[in-house]
């Protein structure tokens, strides 16, 4: 889907030391239709803020989240609504992100009415009905409750919701972590056949790792707010380059081991986003790290096609 790619540069840069927390610092990425960027990380990595700062559904603290060279910050009324009917969200828990006093007609039927007004009632209830049928809920699930369903088809309501004004981005937090694991396989399979019939870019966030190597096309590893690595899944699979990423792959539980990176697992536990330590964020946690790594905070490079945060990564591997 190169010729309808639309490339967004998001950043979010904290300037001055503030008691706030910072969750986002210089993450920049861009999205492609059709592909899935997957974001990963420990809980507190910054990974679900930055799918919310993303969203419009909460603001940077400081600095200036930007997409396309625009400060999401500054955006008038109008284009914030533009916007956000641009950059849709799927969340985790598919019971308390429906509201449980609509039926599934009139919570799929309100973007439209928002966002669509120049669609008559026939019109939009036609395409409420096209989007049910794209994620498999039947015509008779229009008039009744979500409380009538499972997990699994509330989240088929949940992507519909998502889908229904035609995003460019999708921005997917934990989508199915909350589902059986019989159910999983079938959401993702249901997002992945959509994405490709809808020309959408997801920005898919999870902490499994079995998930985002089956599915997304690259990974954007985050520690403590700041991006630690970002590549193609695969080559970032088979031969991680950040200490982080190697303790976090050699960690998961679910990879098989013939293919785990040897490796520390993780150890210690995650400092405070608050009052995060100097240098390389990563530094009282990793076996390599020197006192130059205590004082200066590593930058970005590209190595082998990848971006790391580490100045030590050629001497290491
Ligand atoms: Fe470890 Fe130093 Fe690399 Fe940070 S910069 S990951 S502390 S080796
Ligand atoms: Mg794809």
């Amino acid at each position: 889907g190169d010729t309808l790619a639309r490339h967004y540069t998001v950043s979010g840069g904290f300037g001055k030391p503030t008691a706030s927390v910072k969750a986002l610092d210089g993450v920049s990425f861009s999205l492609e239709a059709q592909k899935t960027l997957a974001v990963v990380g420990e809980s507190g990595c910054g990974k679900s803020t930055l799918g919310r700062q993303l969203t419009l559904i909460e603001k940077p603290s400081s600095g200036a989240l930007k997409i396309n060279g625009d400060a999401v910050g500054n955006l008038s009324d109008k284009d914030a609504q533009l916007f956000r009917r641009t950059v849709q969200m799927i969340f985790q828990n598919p019971y308390g992100s429906l509201n449980p006093r609509k039926k599934v007609g009139q919570i799929l039927e309100e973007p439209v009415l928002l966002n669509m007004d120049k669609l008559s009632r026939k019109e939009r209830q036609e395409r409420v009905r096209d989007t049910m049928a794209k994620v498999g809920l039947r015509p008779e699930f229009y008039s009744r409750y979500p409380h009538m369903f499972s997990g699994g088809q509330r989240q088929r309501i949940a992507i519909a919701r998502a889908l229904i004004l035609e995003p460019k981005v999708i921005v997917a937090d934990e989508p199915v972590s909350a589902l059986d694991v019989s159910v999983q396989a079938q959401v993702l399979n249901l997002m992945m056949d959509l994405q490709d019939e809808m020309n959408v870019a997801y920005v898919f966030i999870s902490h499994d790792l079995s998930v985002v190597r089956h599915i997304a096309d690259d990974v954007m590893v985050m520690y403590l707010g700041r991006v630690a690595e970002k590549g193609p899944t695969e080559e970032l699979f088979n031969r991680p380059l950040h200490p982080y990423t190697r303790a976090l792959l050699a960690s998961a539980p679910k990879i098989d081991p013939a293919h785990r990176v040897k490796s520390e697992p993780l150890t210690g536990e995650l400092p405070s986003p608050i009052n995060p330590p100097s240098g390389c964020a990563f530094h009282k946690r990793c076996p390599f790290a020197t006192d130059h790594c205590a004082q200066v905070r590593p930058e970005l490079r590209m190595i082998e096609g990848r971006e790391v945060a580490c100045h030590r990564v050629e001497e290491i591997f």
